[in-house]
């Protein structure tokens, strides 16, 4: 069983708590996501369930297996770093037949391994290639290689992509998803990059400051971001989010917000809960469900800047507390100065506590 149980678990350096009692549940098969901005306690997490730190608290399982004591080389993980951990005076052959070969395989199986792998990974032809001759890309192109061809059934990725170029990144996000599907390993991956998480993920785990602050499906978690701080960090632009207080209307509950005025009526689904909400709530919703109306209901602020990014266009409008940004088609015709009016699409409106961060729904 390859399922990973993470209970309760707990790791300080010294006085420092690097994470605070962490509990997930990651299903056999499942790619996992750990996301977060740097310092939030990703890579202690998995240092943990590889076996190259001892939590200072709480259990972690693999399948019914308590791995308390139980060393990295018998854990059956794979680990793939930032850094590609490679032999640079090999061929992308010997790297990659290295580690069937340790274990005894036999020639015929290892070479029908290292064939499929450098299929899969697009390295066929450059098999006898000596590894200090190739790029930082194809480097960690065969350090993914070297690992999966050991058929882990957990597979561990710490930020396997930060090192390597943008266009390169994305045929590995791909590529990855399409290893695992073949594998069905268990797979957890470390990484700050919403967007990587986002496109290759089943579910993510969002951290902040040692603490797990949601668990979800990508679309979950970007739908339903459960506080303000994945609110802010799922999505490129995040959500906007604007200081106000419930007030009722003839319309129904809307939020009052001070000088932008009032916001149009609330999605029925979260009014109980935004209406028993005591002092102020951040209404928010997403830069990319935002229309540009004229003359109707929506607020009113002005165009601070206009970024222009290929097929869309990002509008940034007011400033300090009033600051929301909007993404619109790539012709959309607005200009700094300009007075704009943005109605967000009512269904995609999210509103959270104020004071406690927590989002306002039902149930
Ligand atoms: P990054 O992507 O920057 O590595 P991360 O989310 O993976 O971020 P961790 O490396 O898990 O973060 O570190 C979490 C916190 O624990 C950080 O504040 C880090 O400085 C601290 N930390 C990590 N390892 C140690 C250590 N061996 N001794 C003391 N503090 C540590």
């Amino acid at each position: 069983m390859s399922a990973i149980h993470l209970q309760h678990l707990v790791k300080k350096f010294g006085d420092f708590t690097a994470l605070k009692t962490m509990d997930l549940a990651i299903a056999d098969g499942e790619f996992m996501a750990l996301l977060g901005p740097s310092g939030c306690g990703k890579s202690t997490t998995m240092n943990m369930i590889a076996g190259m730190e001892e939590p200072t608290g709480g259990k972690i399982l693999f399948g019914e297996r308590d791995m308390a004591g139980v060393p990295m080389g018998r854990r059956g993980v794979g680990f793939v770093f930032q850094n590609y951990a490679i032999f640079t005076h090999m061929t992308v052959r010997q790297n990659l037949a290295y580690g069937p070969k340790m274990r005894g395989a036999a020639k015929p199986e290892i070479d029908r391994r290292v064939g499929a792998i450098a299929e899969m990974l697009q390295l066929t032809s450059l098999l006898g290639r000596k590894a200090d001759r190739l790029s930082v890309n194809i480097l960690q192109r065969v350090a993914i290689g070297r690992s999966a061809i050991m058929e882990p059934a957990i597979f561990l990725l710490d930020e396997p992509l930060s090192n390597v170029d943008a266009a390169f990144r994305a045929i590995m996000r791909t590529e990855l998803k399409q290893l695992q599907r073949q594998f069905r390993q268990t797979m957890v991956y470390v990484t700050h990059d919403q967007l990587e998480a986002m496109t290759m993920a089943d579910r993510i785990a969002v951290m902040d400051h040692g603490v797990l602050q949601q668990v979800g499906s990508p679309l979950e978690v970007y739908n339903n971001p459960a506080n303000v701080f994945v609110a802010r960090f799922i999505g490129a632009p995040g959500m906007n989010l604007l200081r106000g207080r419930p007030a009722e209307s003839d319309r129904g509950l809307v939020i009052d917000l001070g000088p932008l005025g009032v916001t149009p009526p609330l999605p029925a689904a979260i009014t109980a809960a935004v209406r028993s909400a005591q002092g102020d709530v951040l209404y928010g919703f997403r830069p990319e469900q935002a229309t540009l109306v004229e003359g109707g209901q929506g607020l009113s602020l002005p165009v601070t800047f206009v970024e222009r990014i290929g097929a869309r266009t990002i509008v940034h409008l007011g400033q300090g507390e009033t600051a929301v940004k909007a993404v619109f088609d790539n012709d959309v015709g607005l200009a700094i100065g300009q007075t704009a009016v943005v109605a967000p699409a009512v269904q995609s409106v999210r509103v959270f506590d104020a004071a406690t961060g927590l989002a306002l729904r039902a149930g």
